[in-house]
């Protein structure tokens, strides 16, 4: 192993997962930390810390200058940008590669173009993969823009080239409002990711989210480590995620993880990826692809048995593949959930002292966090507090463990949404896995 010091740029329980994969490789660890973050799990476990900043993401976790500068003063020879902040910045990535520090993580051209939404779906056209209907790139002309709604037929979603994070979307209903809502679409485009650049595709009626976990080793050998469903969303964003999806057949699978393995080779893609679909009707829909780990990995992890933030690393020293296709196993079920520091009814953010913390434990149970009793949360970031992850040999076993899981979670000082996870495993349609990217949304709604 050439890496002998990550540096790790992020925070969070991602920063100590990737804290926990490099320790356990031998590999000595430098976290950098805003003001607000000096308190931090992986600061503390980490061999290493600089602070790199105030607590405005952008002045710190966001600071290329000064996470550059702390790689060199603590003598970092890799950099792990986890997932959110700089994870998917090409700039970053390039800036990386010419200090000579080697980036755990895809190469640049292929972060530029993923993460370009209009770029990475004609890339992955060419690549064989299967679209959403809509315009072949963007569209800025309005009578353009009829045209093609008319051609693929209502409803039609307008979406910013530039966007992430579930948002940058407008649903158009009818041709009426198409003029006023791509206005609206590029002008918040515009404002929100310096892009008013949009497209159009074809808005499916009541599709999953089924997304497929790939690997490359940069030289034309790829791997796919099965899908994971995350239908469950609220406003675009994931609440709970499986694998493997409760709808896709064996068949399905080895089909459509091949597809995506070989569109990899053919790109001599590096490193961990996640081709992500809409699925509606036994049809497979692409609409983008990340170019860095996912929040949820620790589900593919569960039922392959695989590292795959080691496997990154591997990767980024100039290591093969760990594994062949035909030496991965998918067994059992595994589930994850987001744990959210934020009121489970209204989702209102509800940041500050942790009194009391115990992590649910036993078999098959993981939880993935930096909290502990008498830490603060701090405002500035993301909600995310905690990932609980539960496997069990069949998906009802899986789901009646995390039930008794999540029992023992117990956070005290600031609330979160913990009870919407213990109500949402109560529902016949979440037991039995018949559910849509709209289906938590209806339900909330009904609720009121
Ligand atoms: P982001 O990068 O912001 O996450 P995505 O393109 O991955 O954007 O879309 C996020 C979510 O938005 C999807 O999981 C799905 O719920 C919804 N969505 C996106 N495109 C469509 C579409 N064509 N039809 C219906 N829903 C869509």
């Amino acid at each position: 192993m050439g890496i002998s010091r990550i540096l790790i740029a992020n925070r969070g329980e991602i920063a100590l997962r990737i804290h926990r994969a490099a320790h356990e490789m031998g590999i000595e660890t430098v976290a950098v930390h805003s003001t607000a973050d000096a308190d931090a799990m992986h600061v503390r476990l980490a061999d290493h810390a600089v602070c790199i900043g105030p607590p405005s993401a952008t002045d710190s976790y966001l600071n290329i200058a000064n996470i550059i500068s702390a790689a060199e003063i603590a003598h970092a020879d890799a950099i792990h940008p986890g997932y959110g902040f700089l994870s998917e910045n090409a700039k970053f990535a390039e800036i990386v590669e010419a200090h000579d520090l080697k980036w755990i993580g895809p190469k640049p051209e292929h972060i530029r173009t993923m993460g370009d939404k209009v770029e990475a779906k004609r890339t992955a056209g060419a690549l064989g993969l299967p679209l959403v209907p809509g315009s072949d790139g963007a569209v800025s002309d309005i009578d353009e823009a009829r045209e093609i709604a008319a051609e693929i037929g209502y409803p039609v979603i307008i979406k910013a080239a530039s966007g992430g994070g579930g948002r940058g979307m407008k649903v158009c209903e009818s041709e009426d409002q198409l003029e006023t809502l791509m206005q609206q679409a590029g002008s918040e485009a515009k404002a929100a990711f310096g892009d008013a650049t949009v497209y159009i595709e074809k808005y499916l009626g009541n599709p999953r989210h089924i997304e497929f976990q790939v690997f490359g080793d940069g030289n034309g050998n790829a791997i796919h480590l099965g899908e994971r469903d995350c239908s469950l969303q609220r406003r675009h964003q994931k609440v709970l995620e499986e694998a493997p999806s409760p709808v896709l057949s064996v068949e399905d699978r080895m089909r459509m993880g091949e597809i995506c393995a070989k569109a990899m080779r053919d790109m001599a893609y590096r490193g961990a990826g996640t081709i992500e679909f809409l699925w509606e009707d036994g049809e497979f829909y692409f609409i983008e692809m990340n170019t860095r780990l996912q929040v949820e990995h620790p589900v593919t992890e569960a039922i392959t048995g695989l590292d795959l933030v080691r496997e990154q690393i591997r990767i980024a020293d100039g290591q093969p593949l760990s594994v062949t296709q035909d030496e991965i196993e998918f067994k059992g079920h595994a589930i994850e959930c987001r744990i959210n520091a934020e009121d489970p009814w209204t989702f209102a953010p509800s940041p500050g002292l942790v009194s009391y913390f115990h992590a649910a434990g036993g078999m098959h149970v993981r939880v993935d966090s930096g909290l502990y009793a008498g830490y603060r949360i701090p405002p500035y970031y993301d909600s995310m507090i905690a990932k609980l992850i539960v496997y069990g040999r069949t998906r009802n076993g899986c789901m009646m463990r995390l039930k008794r899981a999540l029992e023992e979670m117990v956070v005290e000082g600031v609330k979160t949404n913990i009870p919407l996870h213990q109500a949402l495993l109560q529902q016949a349609d979440v037991q039995s896995g018949d559910y849509s990217i709209k289906w938590l949304e209806e339900w909330l709604k009904e609720r009121e």
